[in-house]
């Protein structure tokens, strides 16, 4: 850690040159501005949010409480004696009026909920639920009528502010910090969650080029859903609203997803440790002439012509890799027309018309935009027979199952490690999904290599099955999906007049990096269209552009003052928390070398039995990974409770469950109610068995 001299050394920097990594390329530095230097502050004693000493010790208040004997306790300066078990409740007292709270229609007011104004909340004081802790506060607004989770939290972020009388807005920015996390979406969210756990006197800094937390979503296409279950994408400590945790089968929509990255948002600006920068972009970083850390250059997007400012970060945390450069805008279509549209603007397509007989829609890209595209257009209203889907490689998906019931059984479990072995070999595949007893037995099978190809293309053996755009699918949309008319090919050209003309070559092979298969016109095919979606995704290119390490398997993620995070393991669920706690023990001395050299080990057997972009592949890498990070978070107890994947049941050569305890880790963390999952499975069951003997 550098030390106060250190850091005003490169105040005097004001230009940054050859070692820089540049996100943009070509981009000229011109430095300015420089860090006060705030004294590095001893970590002190800290409680992790899953200690169960964590709970029975409430937040500290600013002013004793004249509530109730339960709210007095809680609002006792820690340490504190156990909340008791059964709370005797008092009503929250009206305001002094007995009329509307003036403090809290301002507060409502600046929160965009008026609407609430008209509830038993306008008539509450605010100086009342300033004497609550977070959780006693939700509950309260609960009862008080706020019947949105989002909502209560969104009051129970803008109360904190109140009581530390110091709103985000004005909080003095900081030119250093502890730590600056590059990137708000799950990656960058999850690391701060975890060192707003366990740093809490540390200095972060998010910084982000969009307007709020959220990273890719806050983009997306309209009728995206996450691929997987909605509980999957927890942020642990993060609860989702009751009636979304409540169906075990949700899965959150675009709308949703967002929402809950807003509570997420609500809670970080109650931290006075944390700091997020939007509408900011960081188009250089480079490390720090002395003595360690990182500078990091910062532009005001809002203000693109003002000078960019330099940032001193002591760990430098690059979360913007997984999905940086990509849609929007995505790799420009070949030809252009009104009838040429992006996936964001399906909703332009007039529906009916599109349907119309004689009508042709072609999507173009096959991975899960592509496959999104398909289904939405088919769910309302235009028929299969009209989609015509082009793909360069028949991707495989996987099938998606509830993370919970990843240890039900050694069938149902995420991966075998044998799944890169066999996969690579590119032997027999029947309908897309691998034919080995040992993946159909032994796991793997029911949830990896699902392709979508219908059952009688000829294509359907292809080895093209380990390239994928993948994501998790189920069997109705599987079953939708392969009714589609399919073409593999790569497109080459495309014109309009009048109808629309795609040519491509089925020849793919020979569009491969550095092929020396000729390229020939009898392999082209024309594909007339009325319309064309073009998902054909992200553009690799733009990672290359970028001289970001983009999830590199490697200890080289971890280097002192600097951290990329691995992009499968960073991106999902706690994904952030572990690669946090990963950082947290690199730094406290707690990744031995055994453990790294472990981790070598199996990157190497990774690297060398699975692709990069093979999702069915990754889903495996992923597996192993995750099993393996469970294995390294529970070499030390510092911190708390280790994350387990829903994947994480190694070694899977067993039939039998292998952690039974594993189950009761994932409903922990994913926030399940154990009891309501136990019920909906007896009644599935149940009708299940109605079926079979009907
Ligand atoms: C259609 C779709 C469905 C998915 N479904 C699931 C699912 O069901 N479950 C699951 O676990 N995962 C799912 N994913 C994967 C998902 O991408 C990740 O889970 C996760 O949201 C990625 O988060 P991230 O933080 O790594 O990246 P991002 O969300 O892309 O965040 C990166 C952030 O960095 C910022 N940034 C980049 N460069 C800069 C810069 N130079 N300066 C400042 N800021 C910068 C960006 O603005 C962005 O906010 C899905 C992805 C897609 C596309």
């Amino acid at each position: 850690m550098p030390k106060a001299d250190t850091v005003n050394t490169w105040m005097a920097c004001s230009r940054l040159d050859e070692g820089e990594y540049c996100f943009r390329q070509k981009q000229k530095f011109v430095g300015s501005g420089g860090f006060a230097h705030n004294p590095y502050i001893a970590n002190a004693q800290e409680i992790p949010r899953n200690d169960p000493a964590r709970s029975a010790q409430p937040l500290q208040r600013t002013r004793p409480s004249t509530r109730s004997a339960s709210a007095a306790a809680a609002a006792a300066p820690a340490p504190a004696p156990p909340a008791p078990a059964v709370v005797e409740k008092a009503p929250l007292a009206v305001s002094a009026a007995g009329g509307v709270d003036e403090q809290m229609r301002v507060l409502l007011q600046q929160i965009d909920c008026t609407h609430l104004m008209a509830g038993p909340l306008a008539t509450t004081a605010l100086a009342d639920l300033q004497k609550l802790n977070r959780t006693a506060l939700l509950a309260e607004l609960k009862e008080l009528g706020v019947a949105k989770l989002p909502e209560r939290q969104k009051i129970a972020g803008a109360v904190a502010k109140a009581t530390l009388g110091t709103p985000m807005a004005v909080k003095k920015s900081r030119f250093e910090a502890d730590y600056i996390i590059i990137g708000g979406g799950m990656t960058g969210t999850g690391i701060c969650a975890e060192l707003l756990d366990y740093r809490k006197s540390k200095t972060i800094i998010i910084l982000d080029r969009l307007e709020k937390l959220g990273g890719h979503w806050l983009y997306a296409y309209p009728y995206v859903h996450l691929h997987n279950f909605t509980s999957y994408y927890t942020l642990y400590g993060y609860r989702w609203p009751e009636h979304i945790e409540k169906d075990l089968e949700h899965r959150a929509s675009r709308d949703e997803i967002i929402d809950y990255f807003g509570t997420i948002q609500a809670d970080f600006e109650t931290k006075s440790n944390l700091e997020m920068r939007f509408h900011v972009e960081v188009p250089t970083f480079k490390a720090a002439p002395q003595g360690g850390g990182y500078i990091v250059t910062v532009q005001d997007l809002k203000n693109p012509s003002a000078e960019p400012v330099q940032l001193f970060a002591r760990t430098l945390i690059d979360c913007t890799t997984s999905r940086m450069g990509s849609a929007p805008p995505h790799k420009p279509m070949i030809g252009s027309c009104p009838q040429n549209i992006y996936p964001n603007n399906i909703t332009q397509m007039d529906i009916p018309r599109v349907g119309a007989a004689g009508k042709r829609v072609a999507v173009i890209g096959g991975g899960k935009t592509g496959a999104d595209a398909v289904v939405h257009l088919v769910r309302n209203g235009v028929p299969p027979q009209s989609i015509v889907w082009v793909k360069k490689y028949d991707l495989s998906f996987g099938k998606r199952e509830k993370p919970q019931d990843a240890f039900a059984s050694a069938e149902q479990r995420a991966a075998n490690p044998l799944c890169p072995l066999l996969l690579t070999s590119h032997l027999k595949f029947k309908n897309g999904v691998p034919k080995f007893w040992s993946l159909e037995g032994r796991g793997g099978s029911r949830r990896l290599g699902y392709c979508v190809l219908p059952p009688d293309h000829p294509k359907n053996d292809s080895p093209y099955l380990n390239h994928t755009g993948g994501g998790m699918l189920d069997d109705e949309e599987l079953t939708l999906l392969r009714q589609i008319e399919q073409v593999i090919g790569v497109v080459v050209d495309n014109s309009y007049d009048k109808r629309g003309c795609i040519t491509i070559d089925t020849n793919v092979a020979a569009y491969a990096k550095g092929s020396r298969i000729a390229k020939t016109a009898a392999t082209k095919e024309a594909i007339t269209y009325d319309w064309a979606v073009w998902c054909h995704g992200y553009s690799f290119s733009n990672y290359e552009k970028l001289n970001a390490k983009r999830g590199k398997m490697c200890m080289g993620m971890l280097q002192p003052g600097l951290f990329y995070p691995i992009n499968w393991w960073g991106s999902a669920s706690q994904g952030g928390r572990i690669m946090g706690r990963f950082l947290m023990m690199y730094e406290d001395g707690l990744l031995s070398g055994r453990i790294q050299f472990k981790f070598i080990l199996l990157q190497k057997f990774l690297d060398k039995y699975s692709g990069p972009f093979n999702t069915a592949l990754l889903y495996t890498r992923s597996a192993l990974m995750e099993s393996f990070a469970y294995y390294v978070l529970t070499t030390t107890n510092k911190y708390g409770r280790p994350y387990r994947s829903g994947m994480a049941d190694v070694p899977w050569f067993s039939k039998d469950e292998v952690y039974p305890e594993a189950k009761d880790d994932v409903y922990w963390y994913l926030h399940i109610d154990k009891e309501l999952d136990k019920e909906n499975d007896r009644l599935k069951r149940e009708k299940q068995k109605a079926i079979e003997v009907s």
